[in-house]
């Protein structure tokens, strides 16, 4: 999925995903706590200060503008992240950061928009599950309303709200009161992160990896309902098409499987038109742990460290990443990974439709079908549109 803090205006980007701090204080039933429980200690002040100056000149040096989301930790905030957010405000101040966002569960307190706030955050990425009901079940009582509470306070103090849902079988038949029910509220943006059955079960999303087999968050779609519940949320789209349109444009070209979606519904010029007028930036992205692993995706081998490190240094030497330089390049590389799949080179929208990394070996990188994909799962209905 796209994230929407990675923006789609021309010119070259570079981000930066920080999970700043690995302990949490465990009460986001998603998660998996031993996932935040590592052999090395969480970066400290300094080190911290060492990665964000070498990020920033990298950015600098290369003609790139600097993006930072952090993933602060759901506990009570403390330093390092405290002191590292005041000085990207004030490298902000002095154009040398140009986008600041924060990814975090939504029912985050008052007093964390307020710090968020002065901060000069730019965005927030704020979970919300469904409606009250919906959510309630899979958090927490009065979880929806603290989420509807914390969006309000952000949206009312500037703050761009960009609301997350994580989509599995308990919240997939809501989506549609969920799009009304933010639109309603005057956010004009939505997320669908999705959780998808299947070989690769997950690759590329947050759920799916929950200890317990029975968590509603292990209870993934699957690819043909995923596409129903883009069809559903398409035919809604097309309702409110006169009030929201660019909220409908966003949601449409934010989910890459669209463009197979309307090529079967006989739309796909309607798709070409939408993604012609969208200019892309190239991104190149980093992403850094808490205990100072640099990595360039999820899934990619360490490619540095801090302290002691330099993305500078990464970048000229670990080759994948040249491949991010600039969205021409990224675009061939992608379609050769993409032309050893049967399905997608015959597939008319393949030029839409990225490869998704699932896997490195010896610093070899595994793609794999865009794991969204319904093609080839066996008969789907058409569906209405
Ligand atoms: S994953 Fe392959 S077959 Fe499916 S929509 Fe994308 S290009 Fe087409």
């Amino acid at each position: 999925m796209s994230d929407s803090t990675s923006d789609t205006r021309p010119g070259s980007v570079c981000h930066l995903e920080w999970f700043i701090n690995s302990r949490c204080d465990y009460t986001c039933r998603r998660c998996v706590p031993e996932a935040s429980v590592q052999d090395k200690p969480d970066l400290g002040l300094e080190a911290c200060a060492e990665a964000l100056y070498s990020f920033v000149s990298f950015a600098e040096e290369t003609a790139r503008d600097a993006h930072i989301t952090f993933y602060p930790r759901q506990a009570e905030f403390t330093d390092p992240f405290l002191t590292i957010l005041d000085t990207v405000r004030d490298l902000k101040t002095r154009g040398l950061v140009k986008h600041v966002a924060c990814a975090i569960r939504g029912d985050v307190p008052s007093d964390k928009i307020k710090l968020f706030r002065n901060a000069q955050v730019d965005a927030l990425r704020l979970t919300i599950d469904g409606p009250e009901a919906v959510q309630d079940e899979l958090r927490r009582r009065g979880s929806f309303q603290d989420t509807l509470a914390a969006m309000r306070e952000a949206r009312d103090s500037g703050i761009l709200v960009i609301p997350l849902v994580i989509l599995v079988e308990h919240n997939a038949p809501h989506v549609v009161d969920t799009m009304r029910m933010m639109l309603d509220e005057g956010f004009d943006r939505l997320v669908l992160q999705v959780g998808i059955r299947g070989d690769v079960g997950g690759a590329g999303t947050l759920a799916g990896h929950h200890p317990d087999p029975e968590s509603p968050w292990n209870q993934l779609l699957l690819a043909s309902e995923y596409r129903a519940v883009l069809v559903e949320a398409l035919n809604f789209l097309d309702s409110v098409r006169d009030r929201h349109e660019e909220f409908r444009t966003r949601f449409i070209l934010a989910n890459p499987m669209y463009a197979r979606l309307l090529f079967e519904l006989g739309r796909a010029r309607e798709y070409d038109q939408l993604a012609a007028a969208q200019a892309r930036a190239s991104v190149l992205p980093f992403a850094l742990k808490p205990d100072g692993a640099v990595v360039a995706q999820q899934q990619l081998p360490e490619i540095g460290a801090f302290p002691g490190g330099s993305f500078k240094k990464m970048f000229e030497t670990f080759h994948p990443l040249r491949w991010f330089r600039g969205a021409t390049q990224q675009d061939d590389y992608m379609a050769v990974k993409q032309s050893a799949f049967g399905k997608c080179s015959s597939c008319p929208v393949r030029s839409h439709c990225k490869p998704m990394l699932v896997g490195v070996q010896d610093r070899r990188l595994f793609y794999h079908p865009d794991v969204h994909c319904w093609v080839g799962e066996g008969a789907v209905d058409s569906g209405q549109a």
